[in-house]
C-alpha cells in the first residue's frame, strides 16, 4: 500500500477521475474496485449492493472470477457480507474460512484469500451495501486501511444516494422499495405528493483535507453556532414545558456539548478527514455501536445523533438548516423529526399537502397549527424520516393513520380515486356555501366555526358560516415565544373582527392550564391538571393578564359589538368577578377617552359540571351561554379526554349526556338567553342532529364540518326527531347512537355526506 497517509488521498483522486469519466454505470463500477485494489494492494475487492429484497448482490470486482457479477446473491445476513452489513459494523481478520460466519461460494474462487476486510456502505441509518478487500497473505488490515476503506465506503454512499449510479445498475438499495409506516392522525384527510425533509440531508464532496488544524478550527466555530441554535430553540416558547420536542431537544443539547463526541470527531479528523467528513464518520462509527441495541430508548438517542450530526454538518457547509425557504414541490410532503408549531408557520402553506412527524402526537402545537392550515398530518410515525428520500412519492392516509413510502401505481391510482372523490364532495359543500342552513320543516340553523389562529380567518368565507362561535385565545399565547403584549393581542383582535366584518365573534378569554401549557409561564406540577389551575381559575388569580387581555379586546372592538366568553367557569361568583374586572377597563377605556364597543356581551362556557345546578343564577347574569362538550363530557363521566384509552369509552349520545344537554336547552329558554355548543360533537351530522332534535338552534365547530353538518340539517324535519329523541330518551338507557342512526337512514337525513353520492 501507499504510504498511509498519502493512500486515502491519492485513492480519492482517482475515484473522482473514475466519476467524471461518461460511462456506463457498470463499467464505473468496475473502475471504482480496480482502484481500490490497487491503491490498497489487495488481490481482491469487491462491491455488493443491496437490493430490494434485503438481500446482497456483488455488483462489481476486481479479483474474485468475473462471472459471479450479478449471479452471486447473499440472503439477508448469509455469509460474512451478510453480517456486515446487518450489524452495519466492519469486519477485519486475518483468516475468513475460520470465522463462523463465512459462507463458502464456489462461483467466486476466494478459497484462496485468507485475510478479509469488510465494511458497509452506510447512509443515513441504511446499509446500502458492503465493499470488501481480501488478500492470500494471513495478516490484519492496519488502522490506515482500515479507514482508507471506510472513506472509500462513505464516497460510494455518496454516489449511491446522490443518484450517479442509479442509472442502469438496477435497483440499488431499498430507495425503490414501497414501504409503509404507521402514525396516529394528527390532522384528518387524505394527501398524495413529494417528500421534503424539514432537515435536509447533505452531500459531502470534500472528504479529505491536508490541513487537520484548519478543519478543527472550522468545526469548533460551526460547534458553538450549533450549541447556540439549540440553546436558543430550548428557550423559544413555541414548545411545552414537558412536550415531547423539547424533550428531543434537550437530548440535542446533551450530545452537543458531550466531550467524548468532539474527541472523536478530532480523531477522524486527525486521520485525514475534512470536518464534514468526520461528521459523517463519527455518525457511522455510533449507528454501529447502537444498532445491536435493540431497544427503543437507544434507537432514540441514535435519531437524536443523526440529527444533530447532520445539523452540524449543515453548518459546517453553510446550507440552510431547513427546508423552509427553498423551492418546495406544489405537492409537497414534509417530514420532520420532530419540529416546533412557528417552524411549521415558515413553510409556504400552498404548497403544503401533509406532514409527517416522528415525535408529536395530535395533542402537540404543531398539530394545532397543522389542523389550522388545513394540511393532513400523521404523528408518531418513528423511523420514517431515516427511510424517505427527498422527491419520493408518499400517501398519507390520516384516516387510517398510514405512511404509504414510494407506492405502488396500483396503490396510487386507488388513492388518487379517494381524493377525487373528496374533492368532489368538497367542491359540493363549497356550493353549498351561499345556501341558507333551513331544515327541511323550514327552521335556520345559526352554523358558526371554531378557530384560534389567522389562519382559521379564511375558512369563514370559504365554509359559509355565520360567524365564529368560539375563538380560542390561547393559540396565539401558545405559539408565541412570551407573552403577547396588549397591543399585540389587539391588533390579532382586530384583524379576527376585521375578517368577520359583520358576521359575530365569541372571543374566550385565556383557557390556559391543563393540557394548554405556555412554556413561559412556571406552573407547579399538578396530578390532576385538567381539574387544576387552570382558564378563569388562574385569570382570576392573575388579574393582571386578564385585564391585559379584556383591554386588548375593548381596544379591538372600538364602536362595535365585543362579545367575551369564561372558560371553566366553575361558580357563578366567578362570572361577578370576572364582570367586576371587565368594568373596570371598561371605565379605563373612557378614562383615556378611547371609542368604547357599541355593546359588550358577556357569555361562558358550561363545562363544569357544578354548574349545572347554578343554571338559574348563571342565565341571570349572562348574554349567552355555550357548551363545551369536550371538557364537560369527560368530568360528566370522569373520563379524561387526553387519555385514548378512556376517551372513547363513553358516548356523548349517552342518554345521559343528551339529558344534561337537554336540561341546560330548557334553562336557557326559560331565561330566554342564546344556548349554542362549541365542543366536537357539534361538527357530527348525527350529534349534531340530536342537538338540533333538542332544541339547539345555534352550533360551532370546525370548518370542515360546516359542510357535511349543513347537509344533515337540509335534510332533517327537526320538529318530527324532536318526537322521536324525546320518546327514546323516556325509555332507553345508554348510548342512542344506533337507535338515532336507524331512524336517520329511515327518514332519509344525511348523516354520511361523505359516503352519499347526491347532495342538492
Ligand atoms: C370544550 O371543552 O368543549 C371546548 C370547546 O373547549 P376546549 O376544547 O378548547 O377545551
Ligand atoms: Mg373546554
Amino acid at each position: 500500500m501507499a504510504p498511509a497517509s498519502a493512500a486515502p488521498r491519492i485513492l480519492m483522486r482517482r475515484l473522482r477521475e473514475i466519476m467524471a469519466r461518461p460511462g456506463e454505470p457498470q463499467a464505473r463500477l468496475d473502475a471504482i474496485v480496480t482502484q481500490i485494489a490497487l491503491i490498497m494492494v489487495a488481490e481482491v475487492c469487491s462491491l455488493y449492493l443491496r437490493r430490494t429484497d434485503g438481500s446482497l448482490e456483488l455488483f462489481a470486482t476486481e479479483g474474485l472470477n468475473a462471472e459471479a457479477v450479478h449471479n452471486t446473491h447473499l440472503a439477508r445476513g448469509e455469509g460474512l457480507v451478510g453480517l456486515i452489513a446487518e450489524k452495519a459494523e466492519l469486519v477485519n481478520i486475518h483468516e475468513a474460512q475460520d470465522h463462523p460466519a463465512f459462507s463458502y461460494r464456489p462461483e467466486t474462487g476466494e478459497e484462496v484469500y485468507h485475510s478479509f476486510l469488510g465494511m458497509p456502505i452506510l447512509r443515513g441509518g441504511r446499509t446500502l451495501g458492503v465493499i470488501t478487500v481480501q488478500n492470500k497473505a494471513r495478516k490484519v488490515y492496519a488502522v490506515e486501511e482500515v479507514e482508507a476503506l471506510e472513506t472509500t465506503a462513505m464516497l460510494v454512499a455518496e454516489l449511491i444516494t446522490s443518484g450517479e449510479l442509479d442509472d442502469g445498475v438496477g435497483a440499488i438499495a431499498d430507495r425503490t422499495q414501497s414501504r409503509r409506516f404507521s402514525g396516529t392522525c394528527v390532522s384528518d384527510g387524505i394527501a398524495l405528493g413529494h417528500a421534503v425533509l424539514h432537515e435536509p440531508r447533505v452531500m459531502i464532496s470534500d472528504f479529505l483535507s491536508e490541513e487537520p488544524e484548519a478543519e478543527k478550527q472550522r468545526l469548533a466555530i460551526a460547534l458553538e453556532e450549533l450549541r447556540t441554535s439549540i440553546d436558543g430553540m430550548l428557550a423559544k416558547a413555541e414548545m411545552q414545558r414537558a412536550g415531547e420536542h423539547r424533550e428531543v431537544l434537550e437530548a440535542y443539547s446533551m450530545f452537543a456539548h458531550d466531550r467524548g463526541w468532539v474527541n472523536r470527531l478530532h480523531q477522524a479528523i486527525d486521520s485525514g478527514l475534512t470536518a464534514e467528513a468526520a461528521v459523517e464518520r463519527v455518525q457511522n462509527d455510533m449507528r454501529a455501536r447502537m444498532l445491536p441495541k435493540q431497544d427503543r430508548f437507544w434507537a432514540e438517542r441514535m435519531n437524536d445523533l443523526e440529527s444533530l450530526g447532520n445539523r452540524l454538518m449543515r453548518l459546517l457547509l453553510g446550507s440552510e438548516q431547513t427546508s423552509a425557504q427553498s423551492s418546495l414541490p406544489e405537492d409537497t410532503i414534509l417530514f420532520a423529526r420532530t419540529m416546533g408549531a412557528a417552524e411549521l408557520l415558515d413553510y409556504d402553506p400552498a404548497k403544503l399537502r401533509g406532514l409527517v412527524i416522528e415525535d408529536s402526537g395530535a395533542t402537540s402545537h404543531v398539530a394545532i397549527v397543522a389542523r389550522a392550515l388545513g394540511i393532513v398530518a400523521i404523528g408518531e410515525v418513528k423511523g420514517a424520516v431515516n427511510r424517505v428520500d427527498p422527491g419520493d412519492e408518499v400517501i398519507l392516509d390520516a384516516v387510517s393513520g398510514e405512511v404509504l413510502l414510494r407506492p405502488t401505481q396500483d396503490v396510487i391510482d386507488a388513492y388518487t380515486d379517494k381524493v377525487r372523490f373528496q374533492a368532489a364532495k368538497q367542491k359540493r359543500f363549497a356550493a353549498l356555501r351561499t345556501r341558507e342552513a333551513v331544515s327541511a320543516d323550514g327552521q335556520r340553523i345559526d352554523l358558526k366555526i371554531n378557530a384560534g389562529l389567522l389562519v382559521d380567518l379564511p375558512h369563514m368565507a370559504q365554509s359559509g358560516a355565520d360567524g365564529i362561535g368560539l375563538y380560542r385565545t390561547e393559540l396565539q399565547f401558545m405559539i408565541s415565544a412570551k407573552f403577547p403584549r396588549m397591543e399585540e393581542q389587539r391588533d390579532v383582535y382586530k384583524t379576527v373582527m376585521d375578517a368577520a366584518a359583520a358576521r359575530p365573534v365569541v372571543f374566550r378569554t385565556l383557557d390556559v392550564g391543563g393540557d394548554k401549557i405556555l412554556p413561559y409561564m412556571r406552573m407547579v406540577g399538578e396530578q390532576n391538571p385538567a381539574l387544576g389551575w387552570r382558564a378563569m381559575r388562574m385569570t382570576l388569580d392573575r388579574p393582571g393578564l386578564f385585564r391585559t387581555q379584556i383591554r386588548a379586546l375593548l381596544r379591538a372592538a372600538e364602536g362595535q359589538v365585543l362579545r367575551v366568553m369564561l372558560p371553566m367557569v366553575t361558580e357563578v361568583s366567578e362570572v361577578d368577578k370576572a364582570q367586576k374586572l371587565i368594568d373596570k377597563e371598561y371605565e379605563f377605556l373612557i378614562k383615556y377617552g378611547h371609542t368604547p364597543p357599541t355593546r359588550i356581551e358577556v357569555g361562558v362556557m358550561v363545562e363544569v359540571p357544578a354548574l349545572l345546578w347554578q343554571l338559574d343564577q348563571l342565565l341571570d347574569r349572562v348574554d349567552f351561554i355555550s357548551i363545551g362538550s369536550n371538557d364537560l363530557m369527560q368530568f360528566i363521566f370522569a373520563a379524561d379526554r387526553t387519555n385514548a384509552q378512556v376517551e372513547a369509552r363513553y358516548d356523548t349520545l349517552d342518554n345521559v349526556f343528551l339529558t344534561v344537554v337537554d336540561s341546560i336547552i330548557k334553562a336557557a329558554r326559560r331565561h330566554d338567553v342564546p344556548v349554542t355548543l362549541c365542543g366536537e360533537m357539534a361538527g357530527k351530522p348525527l350529534e349534531a342532529m340530536a342537538l338540533l332534535a333538542l332544541g339547539m338552534r345555534s352550533i360551532s365547530m370546525s370548518p370542515a364540518s360546516i359542510g357535511p353538518v349543513k347537509t344533515m340539517i337540509l335534510s332533517l324535519d327537526i320538529e318530527k326527531a324532536n318526537g322521536f329523541i324525546t320518546d327514546l330518551m323516556g325509555r332507553e338507557h345508554g348510548s342512542l347512537r344506533p337507535a338515532l342512526e336507524t331512524y336517520a337512514k329511515e327518514n332519509g337525513v344525511i348523516i354520511d355526506a361523505f359516503a352519499t353520492t347526491s347532495i342538492d
